[in-house]
């Protein structure tokens, strides 16, 4: 057996606790002293003192005006981070809209826009330049608020190969495009919009536990699984198909080849055929009528909601079972359709999740609804600095 593991360089030592103070004061409830960095972490006050500098000098972090502490000593002053400086971009290629927003280092929205439209059947180089489009502006709002977006994050509704390759999304009409390396001037990065927007739950203002599901309904059901605080991606990044487990195994033909998939029972269009509404009127438009029906009490719609709840609640509580997750999060679309879908998930969750009576499963709508994936997209540049701030501190430095 050879032993592979290497030493810490120096150099991988400081880097790695640029980052741990960084993560500290990021984490803090009130701005923690240096003091209290060090202690939190068990680097000494030196170190902390030093590491502190390069982040301030790298405009991360910024030290509020002393303050008088009670009793004797010296003052103390308070870490907080930076939000008019280093940013992320993030970008969002869904069935029927393109997205883009800026989050700053604390993770508030500070630009956002988004542009409806059916994006199914275009060509992708079409779509990658219009949402380019949003892309300059957002980093025009960026710049106009002094902030710097260190690179850039894009939500596909498809299964990626890697960062780069849309192996399919099948909702789009796309098969292996290859996406850009930049947008903007940015580095671009390209992942699944189910696993994007259950970063953004993740790192929501009163965020979710940190065991969840994030169910996202569009025309397809995807999810994004987070395990203990992290987003499970599987051995290829293709985890959270939910939308193709099967429901009923002799049940109706799915586009993927297989039979009986939820997607098929709770997608959108599943959802309008069954309540004997066109689907293939491809709209962009398919959660409008959906609501404007359910609102108006239209008996076939009430009972297609009914049903694709009850089918996405056996698919949800056997993923609950296998994992173990405190909460189900009804995600995007699902978000404005839960007052008529939560009733029946709740119940199949209940009634199938075998530990249900000891730790009952908590189901709620997204607090970000829609805006969840683009969120989680920019959020996710924002937490590779917060990762790693080695990256930001060498190239942004003026
Ligand atoms: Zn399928």
């Amino acid at each position: 057996v050879v032993i592979r593991d290497a030493p810490i360089r120096q150099q991988s030592l400081r880097e790695h606790n640029l980052g741990l103070v960084l993560r500290r004061v990021a984490g803090s409830a009130t701005p923690p002293s240096r003091a209290d960095v060090a202690a939190s972490t068990g680097l000494t006050k030196a170190t902390v003192s030093s590491l502190v500098e390069e982040l301030v000098a790298g405009q991360l972090v910024a030290e509020l005006d002393p303050t008088r502490r009670s009793g004797a000593g010296r003052p103390a002053t308070g870490l907080v981070l930076r939000t008019d400086a280093a940013a992320g971009l993030g970008l969002e290629i869904n069935v029927d809209y393109l997205a883009a927003c800026v989050v700053d280092l604390a993770g508030t929205v500070r630009h956002r826009e988004r542009q409806r439209g059916d994006q199914r059947g275009r060509p992708p180089a079409e779509v990658i330049a219009s949402v380019s489009v949003l892309a300059d502006r957002a980093l025009a709002a960026a710049a106009r608020a002094g902030l710097t977006p260190a690179g850039a994050a894009m939500a596909v509704a498809g299964i990626m190969h890697g960062e780069r390759l849309v192996r399919l999304g099948p909702n789009l009409g796309w098969r292996e495009t290859e996406m850009p390396e930049t947008i903007a001037g940015l580095p671009l990065r390209v992942d699944n919009e189910a696993n994007l927007a259950a970063l953004g739950e993740l790192h929501a203002p009163g965020g979710a536990d940190r065991n969840f599901l994030y169910i996202s309904g569009e025309i397809g059901v995807g999810a994004g699984i987070v395990l203990d605080g992290r987003l499970f991606r599987g051995s290829h990044g293709w985890s959270g198909e939910l939308g193709h487990v099967t429901v009923d195994p002799a049940g109706l033909p799915c586009r993927c080849g297989s039979r009986g998939c939820l997607e098929q029972y709770a997608g959108q269009e599943a959802i309008l055929r069954a309540a004997g509404q066109n689907a293939d009127a491809r709209d962009g438009d398919e959660v409008a009528r959906i609501l404007a029906l359910a609102n108006g009490a239209d008996p076939a719609m009430l009972a297609a909601l009914r049903d694709a709840g009850t089918a996405l609640g056996v698919a949800v509580a056997g993923m609950v079972n296998m994992l173990d997750v405190g909460t189900v999060i009804l995600g995007n679309s699902y978000a404005p359709l839960s007052p008529w879908l939560i009733d029946e998930v709740e119940r199949e969750v209940r009634e199938r999740v075998i530990t249900a009576d000891w730790s009952p499963v908590s189901v709620r709508p997204s607090a970000l609804a829609a805006e969840a994936t683009v969120v989680g997209a920019a959020g996710s540049v924002v937490l590779e600095i917060l990762e790693n701030p080695t990256g930001w501190l060498s190239s942004a430095i003026p």
